[in-house]
Parts: structure tokens; C-alpha cells; sequence
């Protein structure tokens, strides 16, 4: 599969575009499903789907967030906590504001639909980067 393609033979849902190293890290596209001016500025609706080693910035949820994992395997990370394995099927729902990361593991792609809600026009807040070392510390 070439990841670049704006679709592949799997996912269900367009690719998109490659994130922002501002908040993510590796390999990471977006696709926005549906947007909070939709919603009376209520939530959003996105896929992002990293490729093996993609992952996001440490962040935060003003209202908290769900992932549905709909492909791959992958992980999520609360600070100060033990890594989940995310694999297709996976639910996580993210209190707010709880420092967390997601992504892929190093081995794997993974796809998830994420919903946020807003909070005075804003569904995150970015932080530090997941370091390399945060990172493989995650999968012995
Ligand atoms: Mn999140």
C-alpha cells in the first residue's frame, strides 16, 4: 500500500493530509469527517491514521475525546500510567483533561476515528513531544 494515496484498499475513509509536526510526530495523516461549524460548534469528527512510529504530542481534551480504532494496532498512554495496546475494535473514551498520547506501534499502522468536543472553540491542547525514549519504553 502506498500511504501517500489518497485512498487504499482497506480503510474506509479517505487518507487525507499529513499532520502537522507542530502535534504530531512520524508519519501521520488527517482526514476530517465532520467539522464543529456542522454541529452548532459542538464537537468534531476526524480519522488519523499513523504509520508505524506516528504518534501524537502529549495533549489534553477540554471535554475529553473518544477514539474508535477501526485498523491496525497501536497504543494510548495516560501520564503516569502503563501504555493500553489499541487494536481494531478498540473503545477509549479520555476524560478531560487527562495528558495523554496516542499512535501506532513501531511494528504497525493504526487508524482511528476520533471525536472531540469543543470548548470555547477549541477540542485540544498541545503539548511536549512523546520522546523516542517515552516511546520504546511503552512497547518492552
Ligand atoms: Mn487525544
Amino acid at each position: 500500500m502506498n500511504i501517500t494515496n489518497n485512498q487504499n484498499e482497506t480503510s474506509v475513509f479517505p487518507i487525507g493530509n499529513r499532520g502537522s509536526a507542530e502535534w504530531f510526530s512520524g508519519e501521520v495523516h488527517v482526514q476530517g469527517l465532520v467539522s464543529p461549524e456542522q454541529m452548532e460548534g459542538l464537537y468534531n469528527v476526524g480519522q488519523v491514521t499513523f504509520s508505524p512510529g506516528g504518534r501524537t504530542h502529549w495533549h489534553t481534551h477540554p471535554i475529553g475525546q473518544v477514539l474508535l480504532v477501526i485498523e491496525g494496532e497501536g497504543w494510548y498512554q495516560e501520564r503516569g500510567e502503563p501504555a493500553q495496546v489499541l487494536t481494531k475494535g478498540t473503545t477509549i473514551a479520555i476524560p478531560k483533561d487527562v495528558e495523554h498520547w496516542h499512535g501506532a506501534s513501531a511494528d504497525s499502522k493504526m487508524v482511528h476515528i476520533a471525536i472531540s468536543n469543543m470548548f470555547e472553540g477549541s477540542n485540544v491542547t498541545w503539548m511536549t513531544p512523546v520522546t523516542d525514549e517515552e516511546y520504546a519504553e511503552v512497547s518492552k
